[in-house]
């Protein structure tokens, strides 16, 4: 069958019909477990009861007025956002790389309005992703990502990753911020050391630049904190928010200081659907769950015993397990073999997961997953990596002789 979408994407021939929890159910009637969570989006599952309540309740009283009036539904998602974090003022999108855009185009301001308009350049670090508009993209600054798209947006100086003295070196008179993931997503589950956030912190202090962080994969629980930062000590100025915040609905926010968005006033920014009442509806419903006293604790203890797991696997299968890393439940598994390969095979085993830079494999269970969760998917990864291992033996006797 010919497909009229635009084929950007490299999809699995594989569609699903229903879910419930951590687990689909396919068009053709398999059942498969779900540890890509739509790319770490459904937090909470899938037909989790009290999201599948908010949206009919609200889909029943009003889906849209625009920003044009008051949100009452937006405004309590903020004040509780704000509530548990650093920040003090929350703009809503719908995506996160517009929560990105958001919050470059405040880290900006903030200078022009201090009296420092040259002060407009982000220092980015190499394996990033912070979204595919053009200017997540140069903040990125993937290459295969930006190629063929004409001029790229100025003003991102990308450094390797993890060396704070090029950082230091690098910030100029007209440096505005610095820009980081806690924990690179995309860039293949690498965990940036608390000790560097906080350099990153001191040195914006130091030069009076705002700390952006892209929390965009690891805020809302993923890493077993509500955000990725509070494990570090230290906190930003400005924080990009997206994937989990609707478990499924499309939601983005940019949170931030009241000091870092003093720039951000009236027709300074704007989005016609972000923070609707059917968004806002259900962000406010998985903070309910994910904010309820046992949650963290339970993502912790289920993250630590799923780690513990994919090590003993790690030890047995050496030839295709080369490192297990992560925080909280946002794990990789640096695979020896392609990293596509991998995840093929775990389809195989009815186990989804998602492929990451760096030739690793994502393994994003929704965080109401458990023991049993885990003990199924570590019978199915074991499976898959037996296989893998049996296939290779022939190849690795020849080469030892
Ligand atoms: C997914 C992601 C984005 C982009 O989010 P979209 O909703 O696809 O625009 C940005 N930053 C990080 C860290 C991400 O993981």
């Amino acid at each position: 069958m010919t497909s009229h979408l635009l084929p950007t994407y490299a999809r699995a021939d594989l569609a699903f019909e229903r879910g419930e929890g951590a687990w689909l159910m396919s068009t053709a009637g398999e059942r498969y477990l779900d540890f890509a969570c739509g790319v770490a989006v459904n937090v909470l599952g899938h037909a989790h009861p009290k999201l599948v309540a908010a949206l009919t309740e609200q889909g029943q009283k009003v889906w849209h007025v625009s920003n044009l009036f008051r949100i009452p539904e937006a405004e309590r998602l903020a004040a509780r956002l704000c509530e548990n974090s650093f920040a003090d003022t929350v703009f809503f999108a719908n995506s996160g790389a517009e929560a990105m855009e958001c919050a470059i185009k405040m880290a900006r301001k903030f200078h022009a309005v201090s009296g420092n308009p040259d002060r407009y350049r982000i220092i980015t670090f190499e394996g990033a992703f912070h979204g595919r508009t053009l200017a997540t993209l140069a903040a990125g600054g993937q290459k295969k990502y930006l190629e063929g798209f004409g001029p790229v947006a100025e003003g991102f100086d990308q450094l390797p990753f993890g060396d704070i003295k090029l950082v230091k070196k690098a910030i100029g008179e007209n440096t505005a911020a610095i820009l980081i993931e806690p924990v690179q997503g995309e860039g293949g589950v690498r965990v940036v050391p608390p000790q560097f956030l906080k350099a990153l912190r001191q040195l914006c202090d130091e030069h009076g630049l705002l700390l952006v962080l892209d929390e965009v994969q690891t805020g809302i629980g993923r890493t077993g904190e509500l955000f990725g930062y509070q494990r570090s000590g230290v906190a930003p100025d400005i924080m990009a928010l997206a994937k989990a915040l609707g478990g499924g609905f499309p939601i983005g926010a940019c949170l931030a200081t009241a000091d870092a968005a003093k720039g951000m006033t009236a027709g300074t920014h704007g989005s016609t659907f972000g923070g609707n009442p059917l968004a806002m509806a259900v962000g406010n419903a998985v903070l309910d769950v994910v904010l309820d006293e046992g949650f963290l604790p339970h993502v912790q203890k289920t993250a630590i015993l799923f780690k513990q797991r994919l090590a003993e696997l790690k030890d047995r299968h050496p030839g295709v397990i080369a490192e297990v890393r992560g925080e909280g439940l946002l794990i990789g598994l640096r695979a020896v073999v392609p990293n596509g390969d991998l995840v093929s095979e775990f389809r195989a085993e009815k186990l989804l997961t998602v492929a990451a830079g760096d030739n690793v494999v994502r393994l994003l269970p929704p965080l109401i997953a458990g023991e049993s969760e885990v003990t199924e998917a570590i019978g199915m990864i074991d499976r898959a990596c037996t296989r893998i291992a049996a296939a290779q033996k022939p190849v690795n006797l020849g080469a030892a002789r």
